[in-house]
């Protein structure tokens, strides 16, 4: 059997992994690249093996970087069952037509303004596409034997993270695999924590916080200063923040905040997100994932005014008063949160506010650095605004967290895979796995292919 790494490797985004056993191929997660331009430019390269080859995919999670490629390779011949939770399948329903509606509507205004390379400028893929991607999806309930090839088992256990979100582990040949995907946090004040790790031969193990300690400052005291302040000088909050779980995580602090007065309750709260409402229902059907009652669910949905169109959309950025916008996408790549940033960085009042993690290269990390302009659709924007982050809002388990993860594994793996993460963050945790708990332990190359023995 091998493992083939397509993704994931030096970055936190891409995740795609290739198991070969015989003739049969499965993919465990189907991502797309994100940030750097070199990456993203991989997302239009020739996949590395037949997509009609794949016997099947396993999905950990909705989040792009993990599904967002599924399009491409049902576009390029994959015919088989994509395995996934039931709420991975809900909430891939509106983040794909989303994403490819997104893609056409940046080839669309490239064209218009005529600033792309390429003409015309084409999507990745379209909302059609993502459509045709959806019909592959098969749910399979968490904890649960499946079949995703011939001699081949798995299994599905939440992991925290975001709705949906699970670890994959493969049997075959007498040998146990187990991918992470995205751990959760043990004490996330929304998602349930992740399952405890089972005994594996193989893991592979993501590392986004592989070298940080999430801070113990509380994250609702951190947004209550940043949108008072901003309303104190007149200022508009912008928010930049994934559609689906960032968003409700965001609106249910707000609407704390607002209840117990530590930000005024007249300020305006705008959920740019025509998803917002089919996420919030999501919220309610899979609650026995979460910690929210239903009462908490329904008033996630009456904490913000939700802005459907994009005259609405538009209507925003002509308004100059104090108010705080929340938009997709989290890390400035794309989607409404762009123009709202054109209408105000500029603006020493306003405050630009990160809520998740910024992978290099992206607009986000680049904001976060402090540079003083930013291009947006083929111009420059000057930056004004404060810039800043709340530390503790992460949906990801930080260095420490993944180490209590590991540790409670029954037996030591043969042999660790760290991934998902920026070449520091992977090398610290294969740091501490080496040293702490002394399981060999190793961080992969892209397009590297190991013998599992
Ligand atoms: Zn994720």
């Amino acid at each position: 059997m091998t493992l083939k790494f397509l993704g994931a490797t030096g970055t936190v985004t891409g995740s795609k992994y290739l198991l070969r056993h015989g003739d049969d191929q499965v993919l465990v997660d189907c991502g797309l690249f994100q940030g750097y331009k070199q990456l993203r430019l991989r997302n239009w390269d020739a996949f590395p093996v037949l997509p009609a080859a794949i016997r099947s995919v396993v999905l950990t999670h909705a989040h792009l970087d993990h599904s967002g490629f599924l399009p491409v390779l049902v576009g390029a011949g994959f015919r088989g069952p994509v395995y996934c939770t039931e709420a991975t399948r809900d909430l891939s329903h509106i983040l794909l037509p989303d994403s490819g509606r997104l893609l056409e509507e940046e080839a669309l205004y490239a064209n218009r303004h005529n600033f792309s390379k390429h003409k015309p400028a084409l999507p990745l893929y379209s909302e059609a596409d993502a459509l045709r991607a959806l019909e592959h999806l098969v749910v399979v309930p968490v904890g649960h034997e499946f079949s995703p090839a011939p001699g081949m088992t798995a299994r599905l256990q939440l992991a925290g993270h975001i709705l949906g979100a699970a670890s994959v582990s493969l049997r075959c040949g007498g040998r146990t695999i187990l991918f992470s995907g995205d751990l959760g946090r043990p004490h996330d004040p929304i998602m349930r924590p992740p399952t405890p790790l089972g005994a594996c031969d193989y893991l592979v193990v993501e590392s986004t916080y592989g070298d940080r300690r999430h801070e113990p400052a509380d994250p609702r005291g951190q947004l209550a200063a940043v949108i008072s302040k901003t309303a104190a000088r007149g200022g508009v909050t912008v928010i930049p923040s994934f559609a689906v779980g960032r968003a409700q995580e965001l609106l249910h602090e707000i609407g704390q905040l607002k209840r117990a007065g530590a930000i005024p309750a007249a300020l305006p709260v705008y959920l740019n997100s025509p998803m917002a409402v089919d996420a919030t229902r999501l919220y309610i059907k899979h609650h026995e994932q979460h910690r929210l009652d239903e009462r908490a669910c329904r008033e996630l949905g009456q904490v913000a005014h939700i802005v459907n169109s994009v005259e609405e959309s538009m209507a925003l950025n002509r308004r100059q008063t104090p108010m705080v916008i929340i938009a997709a996408s989290g890390m400035a790549t794309g989607g409404r949160v762009l123009h709202h940033l054109k209408a105000f960085a500029g603006d020493a009042r306003n405050t630009i506010l990160f809520a998740g993690f910024q992978a290099a290269g992206t607009r986000g990390a680049r904001l976060l650095a402090g540079e003083t302009s930013v291009k947006i659709h083929g111009e420059y924007y000057p930056v004004r605004a404060r810039v800043e982050m709340i530390g503790n809002l992460s949906a990801h388990a930080d260095g420490d967290e993944t180490m209590d993860w590991l540790s409670h594994a029954p037996a030591a793996p043969r042999q660790v895979f760290v991934t998902h993460g920026e070449p520091a963050a992977a090398d610290a945790l294969r740091r501490r796995i080496s040293e702490q708990l002394g399981w060999p332990c190793r961080v992969p190359e892209y397009l590297e292919e190991v013998v599992l023995e």
